[in-house]
């Protein structure tokens, strides 16, 4: 009898594909596990066992594999089931899914480039011969291709021995990019509790007078505190006082001196004694609770719609604690990494190191080890923090889903392919778990708080925020008159400089949002109205004054800024539109004493960069945090008092069905960083148009309002979620061709559907990376079966592909996109 297997090779193959094993082979492999394969003429790709069996293929003859890469299986059969059921719902191939699943050492093929790893010296003395030739080859060569090891040690079958060398640490993959950042414990110093009073004080330094080098550090730091109210760090002191650390050593023990870190727990909770031991909620959460654990009990999602500060977090950690007393993995998305470093610090003082952290900016070898664990249901990574990938884990076991922040658009993947939603697909995920599924957000999505109000999930609120603080006091200013009557300083309204001057002295931070990146998008000709285009894509570049750059935002290009317009030589350009950069110049001459950090894209590049800021942020390094959408997001800053919203109206003015939504959240969001202890927190949002809305809603803080008035207009407009959307993107070099395709493709579908076929269109940006785009939307009624539409879909896409002169044009689909 012969034995054949299927196989996914993770590449964009509508079939599986089919290869020739032996009966010892097929008595070996299982479902699962990775085998390495020959493709095409020369290639060798790493694919996964999806079927073994005993029918041959009819339509071509199996070739056989090279080698079965592992002992067990690395992918569980649920996975497949959800990696099916994604591919089937988003319209990729599950090649594709893989692709994105699974950590890209695991996938080792013949194109992949291996370099050195320079971060560990390696033992000779362990290595076998061969792995010892290709680790001298990359000492002459800095990068070479899998493919090109063939050659060096004469063999066909290299895949396991580079995937050895990869589990020593010896080589690295291409798209690595290492990092290492120790975060720094900064030493703070206070007067010791019982030296508050000025008798007790003064009690003290008569004490000390054959002490003169103490008393000195004592004074010192009485005068640091007379000029400031912020943290004094012993480094500071030191200088300050002349004192040696021997001194304020002296003085510490003695009791004189409190030292105390800000930040210690970004290192790893490995002493006991540091672990936050229990977690006691008040009312409202309890509440929150048992409204969750009684809507699992009824097999169902729930939403946790609790403000900004209201204590969410500690809510999940208890539906955690209970998932993992039975025995249960717990998985706990969040859309951005940015916010992780403060939930890890969070959830590790609890769970001590039952948390591993699984995202794309670590490392293949951290990333392998994560994907080992889950897979053996190891302690270690019982609780995973991650974002969206961390829904592709081989959990076998899951107790529980927090899906965090669940409103944030980012859950969605725009490309490439599966361009899915990690929120919908981790509901999903629960379901094939038989797992227990929360979402959570201080302003729901509008599709979530449908789906709660009509009772499909379970709804648990929390409407104040944990300890009673305040919500903070939103202030719209109006910079229409003053823009007119020029007195804006740079983008700064009075009202804004006047509450920054305060909080300053007050030694407390500000939070300044700006909705853009670079100094000031574009810089324009003031004389024939040119502006430096990307030659790649339409769009104009954006100036960056750090590096004095044009960029382009889609595709990378870059190029020096010029002096003279390259049009018509006129030297008076002028900079239009302002971005972030430009805030924190601005800030810079307006309170030439005050620190001011920025975050965006720009300044958070590599693996620690968020981590960086966000530490110094919070060790009040810095008085002013400028940024991006980046500082909006669940960030628990302690000393911010003032959040300022540079412009709303970029927001508001969005051309999308989403845009008030958004705004509504966004502003929301970034208005809940400030106060978020004992102290009113108060955000001043600028604005042309403070009549807006939106505006007044999130002054309100007005939810209900603006939900109802959304769906109303989603109803009346027809968008989700009153039916669906899938957007067909179609992509071409030639202009021409491209307009005919997608004529044709979107006549083809109002020809077979009876659904709402919108476009051609070009998008607002409408040629990138060369390549021209038009799209065409589908509103898909929720009654329909979206499956047959899908199919429908598909085989017109099968019709289109068979016009020789559209073999060029790409097609791709965005299902629910938003
Ligand atoms: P949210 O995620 O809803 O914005 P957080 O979970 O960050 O709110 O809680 C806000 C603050 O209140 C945090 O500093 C948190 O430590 C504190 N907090 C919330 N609940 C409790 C509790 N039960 N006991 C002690 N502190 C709490
Ligand atoms: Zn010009
Ligand atoms: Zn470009």
């Amino acid at each position: 009898m012969e034995h054949f297997i299927d196989v996914v090779l993770p590449i964009p193959l509508e079939k599986l594909f089919t290869y020739k094993i032996s009966e010892q082979e097929s008595d070996f492999l299982k479902e699962g596990m990775r085998v390495a394969v020959p493709f095409g003429k020369s290639k060798i790709y790493t694919a996964l066992v999806y079927k073994i069996h005993q029918t041959a293929p009819e339509v071509y003859e199996p070739k056989e594999i090279h080698q079965i890469l592992d002992e067990t299986p690395i992918v569980t059969q649920t996975q497949f089931k959800h990696w099916q059921w994604i591919a089937n719902y988003y319209m990729c191939t599950l090649g594709e899914v893989v692709r994105s699943a699974l950590p890209s050492a695991f996938l080792l093929e013949s194109e992949t480039l291996i370099l050195p790893n320079k971060m560990d010296a390696i033992d000779e003395s362990e290595l076998k011969d061969e792995e010892f030739l290709i680790l001298e080859a990359l000492r002459y060569q800095s990068a070479i291709k899998i493919n090109e090891i063939v050659g060096i040690i004469d063999r066909k079958n290299v895949l396991p021995i580079v995937n050895k060398l990869v589990a020593k640490k010896a080589i690295q993959l291409k798209e690595e990019i290492y990092e290492q950042y120790k975060p720094k414990l900064v030493r703070y110093v206070k007067l010791g509790e019982q030296y508050s009073s000025e008798e007790a004080l003064e009690t003290l330094l008569n004490s000390l007078t054959r002490a003169p080098k103490q008393s000195q550090v004592v004074l010192s730091l009485f005068s640091i505190q007379a000029k400031s109210k912020k943290p004094i760090k012993v480094t500071d002191l030191e200088t300050e006082s002349g004192g040696s650390k021997a001194v304020i050593k002296s003085l510490i023990e003695k009791g004189i001196l409190n030292e105390y870190h800000i930040q210690t727990d970004r290192v790893q909770y490995d002493n006991a004694s540091t672990r936050q031991k229990e977690i006691h909620l008040n009312d409202s959460q309890l509440e929150a609770l048992k409204t969750i654990q009684h809507t699992f009990e009824e097999n169902k999602v729930c939403l946790l719609y609790g403000v900004t500060s209201s204590g969410k977090t500690e809510v999940y950690i208890k539906l955690l604690e209970e998932a993992l007393s039975n025995g249960k993995q717990a998985l706990y998305l969040l859309p951005e990494i940015a916010l992780t470093s403060q939930l890890i610090n969070r959830l590790q003082a609890y769970f001590g190191d039952k948390v591993s952290v699984y995202h794309s900016k670590y490392s293949i070898h951290e990333r392998v080890e994560v994907w080992n664990n889950v897979l053996k249901q190891k302690e270690k990574a019982q609780i995973v923090i991650g974002a969206r990938s961390a829904l592709f884990l081989p959990f076998s076991n899951l107790g529980i889903v927090v899906v965090d922040e669940e409103h944030e658009s980012s859950f969605k993947q725009f490309d490439p392919a599966p361009r899915y939603h990690a929120r919908d697909a981790a509901i999903v995920l629960a379901n094939f778990q038989d797992s227990n599924c929360v979402l959570g957000s201080a302003t729901p999505s509008i599709e979530s708080y449908k789906n709660a109000n009509n009772g499909k999930y379970g709804l648990a609120e929390m409407k104040h925020r944990f300890g009673n603080v305040l919500m903070p006091d939103i202030e719209l200013v109006d910079i229409k008159e003053a823009t007119r009557k020029k007195r804006m300083k740079g983008h700064f309204s009075e009202r804004l400089l006047e509450e920054i001057s305060e909080v300053l002295n007050e030694g407390e931070q500000i939070i300044l949002f700006q909705n853009r990146r670079g100094f000031a998008p574009i810089i324009e000709c003031t004389t024939c109205g040119h502006s430096s285009q990307c030659p790649n894509c339409d769009v104009s570049l954006t100036y960056h004054q750090f590096k004095n750059q044009l960029r382009c935002h889609y595709c990378g290009y870059h190029m020096a800024l010029q002096l003279a317009c390259e049009a018509c030589g006129s030297n008076t350009l002028d900079k239009k539109g302002f971005g972030t950069e430009q805030v924190e110049q601005e800030l810079e001459q307006l309170f030439p004493k005050a620190r001011v950090g920025r975050m965006d894209l720009d300044t958070t590049r590599g693996k620690y960069a968020y981590e960086k800021i966000i530490t110094s942020f919070e060790q009040h390094e810095m008085d002013i945090l400028v940024g991006t959408q980046m500082v909006t997001k669940g960030l628990d800053f302690r000393n911010v008092s003032l959040v300022g919203i540079m412009n709303a109206d970029t927001l508001l003015n969005f051309p999308d069905y989403r845009a008030h939504e958004r705004s509504f959240q966004l502003l929301t969001q970034v208005a809940g960083r400030a106060g978020r202890t004992k102290k009113r927190g108060k955000v001043l949002v600028q604005t042309y148009n403070p009549y807006h809305q939106i505006l007044q809603q999130v002054s309100n803080t007005d939810f209900e309002k603006m939900y109802s008035e959304q769906l109303y207009e989603r109803e009346q407009y027809k968008y989700p979620p009153e039916l669906r959307i899938i957007k067909v993107t179609l992509k071409d070099k030639d202009y021409n061709k491209l307009n005919e395709a997608s004529q044709w493709f979107a006549n083809s579908l109002r020809n077979v559907l009876n659904d709402t076929v919108l476009g051609p269109e070009f998008p607002v940006v409408s040629r990138i990376r060369r390549l021209y785009l038009k799209n065409i939307i589908l509103k898909v009624q929720k009654d329909k079966s979206i499956v047959q539409t899908k199919n429908s879909i598909k085989r017109i896409e099968k019709s289109f592909n068979a016009i020789s002169q559209y073999k060029s044009v790409k097609v791709v689909y965005n299902v629910d996109h938003i």
